[in-house]
């Protein structure tokens, strides 16, 4: 992936509008010039884009790949996108500070490790806001409630594991816990490191050192630092050859792109051929071994906590190269005995997309209120979903819900469902 664009893709486009019936942006906004076929006319016509409306109008995309899916020419959209974005000139963002303190902050491991703190004190700020504040939904993910109860619950989780931590037992695969898990909210690793031993599906090792994915680096068009994260993340878990588990729905499809971010140097490519050949989404990896009985159920594991729950889809797993649709509701299932209700209208975005949020703020809660709506009609008062934006965006909207609702990781929730089985 590079800043370049072939201009022979630009011209694929057979203008067929297929693309504008799943786009999220243009069902709130009905702008063509929003979609993906908006978005590759104006790239076409345009050769030197550099201004402000230019950017404005490639900002607004969830990078969500809808269109890609549906496109029949097969165009992938949200690489065209991230380099159209990557050659623009930096100022002509109107929301280039915050856009780039947000990928220097996620590119720093000193600056992450405050975060916990941070939302400490945030969180007296935030609590004296008005209630339906929009500065208050903005800052909800330093909620220090929800960070509290999750550093409890971890260490709870955690003393659980303690015996396991004594057997000499050889380690089976790695674990990439991604931003959220290792500087927000510790129990989602936890839970993941309690289902391996619940579910007798072999020792976990976490890797330290790890990076961010650069997930966020790439929507923003900054290709070089993507490549920086990407290289520390294959140099940490160079050592063995081991699959690698991520419980982020986000970073899962980014950990599988590295590949894409070296075509102009080969050894990198290797390497991140070789890395991204290891990553496995986590909720998948448990159901194969459960099916092939490399895993098995534990032996309390019935059904008396029986609760109506709602997977959310994140995008990154519903479309793309490795789509994972089925695993986590089979999981979700084989565990709890009881399949996840489905909305009306089936799986929608939830308007969250990272940098996205940050910039288009409006947009992305008017995406959320569509996906509530339909939510407000199923019976679930939890949702589980397995990608941080997801998690964050869900938190976000419990206001506005006419019914209360929990969220919860999937992780979580399953390692919940476990310890509270009688
Ligand atoms: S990636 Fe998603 S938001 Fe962006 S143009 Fe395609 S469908 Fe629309
Ligand atoms: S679906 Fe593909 S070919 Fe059709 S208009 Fe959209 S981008 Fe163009």
């Amino acid at each position: 992936m590079d800043k370049s664009i072939d201009p022979e893709l630009l011209h694929q486009c057979a203008k067929c509008g297929a693309c504008t019936s799943v786009c999220p942006v243009y069902q709130v906004t009905g702008r063509e010039s929003l979609t993906a076929r908006g978005k590759l006319h104006i790239l076409s016509r345009l050769a030197a884009p550099g201004s402000a409306v230019y950017s404005d109008i490639l900002s607004k995309c969830l990078l969500c790949g809808a269109c890609s899916e549906v496109c029949a020419r097969g165009i992938d959209i949200t690489r065209l996108l991230i380099s159209a974005r990557s050659s623009l000139p930096i100022r002509s963002d109107k929301h280039f500070l915050a856009k780039h303190s947000t990928i220097r902050n996620l590119g720093s491991p000193a600056l992450l490790s405050g975060l916990s703190s941070l939302a400490k004190i945030a969180g007296k700020t935030i609590r004296k806001l008005p209630f339906d504040s929009g500065l208050r939904r903005k800052l909800s993910f330093l909620n220090p409630d929800l960070i509290t109860q999750s550093h409890t619950r971890n260490q709870n989780l955690l003393s659980r594991l303690q015996p396991q931590k004594t057997k000499k037992q050889p380690t089976e695969f790695a674990y990439f816990a991604g931003c959220l898990a290792t500087h927000l909210y510790p129990d989602i690793a936890s839970s993941v490191f309690f289902l391996a031993q619940a579910l007798h599906s072999g020792k976990i090792d976490k890797p330290t050192n790890q990076a961010c994915c650069g997930l966020a680096a790439m929507a923003g068009g900054k290709l070089d630092e993507a490549r920086r994260l990407a290289k520390k993340n294959i140099n940490v878990f160079s050592s063995d050859s081991l699959p690698i588990l991520t419980s982020c729905a986000s970073c899962f499809s980014q950990l599988k792109k590295y590949p894409d971010l070296f075509s102009r140097e080969p050894r990198w490519y290797e390497k991140a051929k070789k890395f991204s050949g290891r990553v496995v989404e986590f909720s998948s990896f448990f159901h194969e071994r459960l099916k092939d009985g490399s895993a098995s159920l534990p032996p309390d594991c019935d059904d008396l906590n029986k609760k109506s729950v709602y997977y959310h889809d994140p995008c990154h797993l519903r479309f793309g190269r490795h789509q994972i649709v089925s695993e986590p509701r089979q999981l979700l299932t084989k565990i709890t005995k009881q399949p996840p209700v489905e909305l009306p209208l089936g799986p929608q975005c939830c308007g969250q997309g990272g940098l996205f949020h940050l910039s288009h703020y409006d947009l992305s809660c008017n995406i959320f209120s569509h996906l509530l709506d339909e939510f407000d009609q199923t019976t679930a008062k939890t949702v589980v979903t397995t990608c941080s934006g997801c998690l964050l965006q869900w938190q976000e909207g419990q206001s506005e819900s006419v019914k209360p609702y929990q969220v919860k990781h999937l992780a979580c929730y399953l390692a919940d469902f476990i310890t509270e089985t009688p």
